[in-house]
């Protein structure tokens, strides 16, 4: 009589006994509570904001719990897999800061003792374990064609028959051990199938962290564990990966919320204990008052690269984003404006069940407020590096570092820093008129308000850079001598004095104010004019009235 040990000895002659494994990998000894959880993408495709969103929301997890948060990279499905895709996710988490404790640090490197984190490279450690459920009669070689497998397939549709490989269907599942043995001698090609012990007319109950209580039928399907090329299936490697990597809890896409059944299930069935759940709902996206996936394929914003590009800064996205992970933030956040967002306690069973919406110009706010707490010096590095990849013009104006300092530097670093840039493509619409390269060599058309008589226009410009302009004034004696200067003119010095007595005037200091904004910057709507003033000293000043006067 042969048994089910000659059968896996034939198909894997070479694998260690899983008890290596057991003791390669022990227990990880972590203070009480600490979840240890990982990102397992597939590098088959651009890294998508729901990628950056799961990652964000695990490290953040476990870190919260001195637990372990690693990156396992997922190619088993070599045919999906794209060219520098594994770079570009490491890329992506180097870029927002997203730092691994354990796991692929490079195409090839990783660190951790609870590696390789690369499951193309953990092939034997799957056939190990495979082997394991063959020697309990858990698992068979299929030997079935894929004609066989589309015969099944058409006889089921036309039945009106739930489709899979399972029950009656599933032809090989009790081939004798012997007729197995004899037809992989004779070199017919075969997969590996687990046997599944499931019922489809019976229950099994779930709570899911995110989603609550989740009821489904039990799995009855005998999927493949191992494909032809020998490598493992997602559904089996993750299986054995997070239990010999000590995963606690995986935290994931929902679309994998209805193979639960069959993961608690292969769980159970290896022996092993089943890590908790937790299922993310994917970002929305209001689209004409239909609410949706983000789509790669319709919305630039669902990919990473979009924010770099935009030059929305990593920490304003990461802050967005706990934003739309629990709804609790924004108070949090109004009660606590000086905190490092890292201080926020998230909380998995908060999350959205539905689906977050994503609001591009909620994002947008957030970022503005990030910005404003940057000092100039920040910003100018990181405005900088993003002007040397994408706009080149920019990255002109920048060269002269030490002005450029001043000129991010107006009305920042107080108690209500400016609040006008929200991404950094939009940086040299705002700061560009304070150039004087480029202010003195456009053609600007003064959108001069309630004075714009040239000659009235003239007079108070000279006037004023004759005899009232002082670069030594403090911000007060400035001011005093803008009204002296209105009086002088005969406009009111005081808009209340305009206000009482209307007749008696043809504008106020306000309005005089604002001749010498627009003739300085070409604009009527600017930070402080006392501190642009003081940025751009006299001698620009001079010119820029003339050219103003011209
Ligand atoms: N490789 C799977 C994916 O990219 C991972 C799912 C999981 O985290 O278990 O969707």
């Amino acid at each position: 009589m042969v048994d089910c040990k000659e059968l896996a000895d034939l198909i894997f002659p070479e694998v260690k006994d899983i008890s290596y494994y057991e003791k390669k990998y022990p227990i990880r000894k972590l203070p009480e509570g600490a979840i240890v959880t990982r990102y397992a993408p597939s590098p088959t495709g651009l890294m998508h904001i729901g990628g950056l969103y799961q990652s964000l929301i695990s490290k953040k997890i476990s870190q919260q719990t001195k637990g372990i948060f690693f990156l396992r990279i997922e190619d088993t499905d070599k045919k999906r897999e794209i060219e520098n895709g594994i770079n570009e996710i490491i890329q992506s988490l180097k870029e927002y800061e997203i730092e691994v404790d354990e796991g692929m640090i490079s195409e090839t490197e990783s660190i951790g003792n609870y590696g390789p984190y690369k499951q193309s490279l953990r092939k034997e450690i799957y056939q190990a374990y495979a082997k394991h459920l063959i020697q309990q009669r858990k698992a068979y070689p299929c030997f079935c064609t894929p004609e066989e497998l589309d015969e099944i397939r058409a006889k089921q549709e036309s039945a009106g028959i739930r489709p899979g490989y399972y029950g009656v269907w599933a032809k090989d599942r009790n081939l004798s051990i012997q007729e197995a043995i004899d037809r992989i001698k004779k070199g017919d090609p075969y997969i590996i199938r687990f046997k599944s012990p499931g019922r489809e007319d019976k229950k099994i109950k779930h709570k899911d962290i995110i989603k609550g209580n989740v009821e489904f039928p039990e799995n009855d399907q005998d999927i493949v564990i191992i494909k032809a090329d020998g490598l493992p299936t997602y559904h089996f490697a993750h299986i054995v990966d997070d239990h010999l990597m000590g995963t606690t809890h995986v935290i994931r896409g929902d679309e994998w919320l209805s193979s639960v059944p069959l993961h608690l299930q292969l769980f159970y069935e290896m022996g092993f204990k089943a890590p908790k759940y937790a299922h993310i709902a994917p970002i929305m996206k209001n689209d004409n008052g239909n609410k949706r996936k983000l789509s790669k394929r319709k919305d630039p914003e669902a990919a990473v690269s979009y924010y770099e590009k935009e030059g929305i800064p990593a920490d304003a996205v990461k802050e967005y984003l706990l934003n739309i992970a629990n709804s609790n933030f924004e108070n949090w956040r109004r009660a606590n404006p000086d905190k490092e967002k890292e201080d926020f306690e998230l909380e998995l069973h908060k999350m959205s069940v539905s689906g977050a919406l994503f609001d591009m110009i909620k994002l947008l706010d957030v970022s503005k407020i990030v910005i404003s707490k940057m000092t100039a010096k920040e910003i100018y590095e990181k405005v900088y590096k993003w002007a040397e990849k994408f706009d080149k013009e920019l990255q002109q104006i920048l060269q002269d570092k030490e002005y450029s300092l001043k000129v991010l530097g107006i009305e920042r670093g107080n108690k209500k820093p400016r609040k006008d840039i929200s991404k950094w493509s939009d940086v040299k619409e705002n700061i560009i008129y304070m150039y004087d390269n480029q202010f003195m060599n456009s053609n600007i058309v003064y959108p001069y308000q309630v004075i714009n008589d040239k000659n009235v226009i003239e007079k108070i410009l000279k006037l004023y850079i004759e005899n009232y302009y002082d670069e030594n004034d403090d911000k007060q004696e400035w001011f005093n001598k803008i009204k002296e200067l209105s009086g002088k003119l005969g406009f009111a010095k005081e808009v209340k004095e305009f206000k009482a007595n209307p007749e008696k005037y043809k504008a106020h200091v306000g309005d005089v104010s604002t001749v010498i904004r627009v003739a300085l910057t070409g604009r009527t709507n600017t930070p402080d004019m006392y501190e642009i003033m003081k940025v751009l000293g006299k001698e620009s000043i001079q010119k820029r009235f003339k050219k103003a006067i011209k």
